[in-house]
């Protein structure tokens, strides 16, 4: 496989560190808010790098954090707490706070059939790790406390800039957010630990051996990834924001404690914009996953449409190109569920349109030319509908896209089934055959089938599956 990494600027062969298994990181939300549609780009872009490794036969062991403490509302030092301005405009705890975005994210994520990590870490867990960290960076010098705080030296390392060569707009933009802190020796220093808090009142505070403070948000993404995957790591992944600092940073700190190269491959996603530019949370109303769903969108179609470009490729989300997206998405599920399922698979077709849609991900990830393939297949008369079927089943383990509607059918008799019965129950009521009407109730309840009924006439709802 070729990925192009952030580290080398180039597409590069994959090989992990030990054969056949893969360490994969990848930063997760800040949960002081929803995560937008542009948030949601990136994860499934993890998930397709995730999934990809898997089809390829790759064991792959996979961590995310989930940021509960210590992001200020700049990636650097400068701003508020997130989670301290949530607090304020939600009157809530933060732990309530974290909880709630928490639980709103998965649900966004499993909508876009994005697989959770075998890891989700939340870093207020695992204070014990960053101690043990900063402790150790103290100790050899690469860190020092000033101001109560304890900040990285980045003058301690030949290559701070590593993944940016320092010339990068990324550095350029982060630069302008960083706020003058006189305790800093150089002004790219970062925070490991805030022991004399910034903020007043800060509510999450561990006991250090420094006194009481919290940790910065760099140190989480480092903590967790070598508690959970061990000293090396094979990919880290991120979006583009993330570069500089927050990966920069990472890579600092985590090779200073360990000695050694940390991560091989830098994997980052570009950004989806609009057209007032970059996707962001402070622009009015949040456009999220269950918001296009409330608006008549089905969360697949937003999927196809990140799939539809590369994920180094800045994307256009508009409404428009959704709308496309959408109708593409609802012909090819059609035309897909119209295969029929007779026939014997022909192993030759199988292997030959298998490997093509592998090359297509295995040329860092172009999920674009991997839907070209099953567009390809579906046209291929040579090929029978029962390979077909096979083929964008085991495509779709990658896609994620909900190809074959085995139940399509299921469902519908079943829809009918119930009507039926609810006609025969107002029927029963109306003939005062009360007992009919309700063993029919009854019935349905038992099955998970409940019926509701309003002045309007009775509807149902399925409350198990
Ligand atoms: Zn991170």
């Amino acid at each position: 496989m070729k990925i192009y990494n952030t580290l080398t600027k180039k597409i590069d062969d994959f090989i992990p560190n030990e054969e056949g298994k893969v360490k994969l990181y990848t930063c997760g939300p800040t949960v002081y808010h929803y995560a937008h549609i542009g948030n949601i780009r990136n994860y499934i872009g993890h998930d397709i790098l995730d999934k990809t490794l898997r089809y390829l036969g790759y064991d792959v062991t996979r961590a995310m954090n989930i940021t509960d403490v210590g992001h200020l509302t700049s990636d650097s030092d400068s701003g508020e707490d997130k989670m301290e301005v949530a607090k304020k405009r939600e009157h809530k705890s933060a732990m309530e706070i974290a909880k709630f975005y928490t639980d709103a994210f998965f649900e966004d994520f499993k909508k876009v059939n994005c697989k959770v990590p075998e890891i989700v870490s939340p870093a207020t867990e695992n204070i014990d790790q960053y101690i043990k960290i900063i402790e150790k960076l103290l100790k050899d010098d690469y860190a020092y406390i000033s101001g109560g705080n304890i900040y990285f030296d980045i003058s301690k390392l030949d290559n701070y800039y590593c993944l940016t060569n320092q010339d990068s707009n990324l550095v350029v933009g982060a630069r302008d957010s960083v706020e003058d802190d006189s305790n800093k020796r150089n002004q790219a220093d970062f925070v490991l630990w805030f022991t004399t808090s910034k903020f007043e009142n800060h509510e999450l505070l561990w006991d250090s051996p420094w006194g009481k403070g919290y940790p910065g948000w760099h140190i989480e993404c480092s903590g967790i990834s070598i508690k959970y995957l061990g000293e090396y790591l094979d990919i880290h992944g991120g979006g583009v924001d993330n570069i500089f600092p927050h990966h920069t940073n990472e890579i600092a700190q985590s090779e200073s404690y360990l000695g050694h190269k940390w991560c091989n491959y830098w994997f980052h996603n570009e950004h989806l914009i609009d057209e007032s530019g970059k996707m962001s949370k402070s622009k009015g109303q949040i456009l999220t996953v269950s918001v296009l769903e409330e608006n008549g969108y089905n969360p697949l179609s937003f999927r196809f449409m990140c799939l539809g470009s590369h994920y180094r490729k800045q994307l256009l989300f508009s409404y428009d190109n959704l709308d496309q997206a959408q109708n593409t998405y609802n012909k090819l599920v059609k035309k897909i569920n119209s295969l029929s399922t007779d026939g014997e698979l022909d192993k030759d077709k199988f292997n030959e349109y298998d490997s093509k849609f592998k090359e297509c991900l295995e040329n860092d990830l172009n999920t674009s030319n991997a839907l070209a393939v099953l567009y390809e297949l579906l046209k291929d008369n040579d090929v029978n509908d029962k390979t077909k079927r096979e083929l964008i089943s085991s495509f779709d383990k990658v896609l994620s896209l909900d190809l074959i509607q085995e139940n399509v059918s299921e469902e519908h008799n079943l829809d009918e089934e119930i009507l039926k019965l609810i006609e025969e129950r107002k029927e029963a009521k109306k003939n005062k055959d009360f007992q009919k009407a309700d063993q029919i109730r009854d019935d349905l309840l038992a099955r998970g089938i409940k019926l509701i009924d309003t002045r309007e006439g009775t509807t149902y709802e399925v409350i198990k599956d």
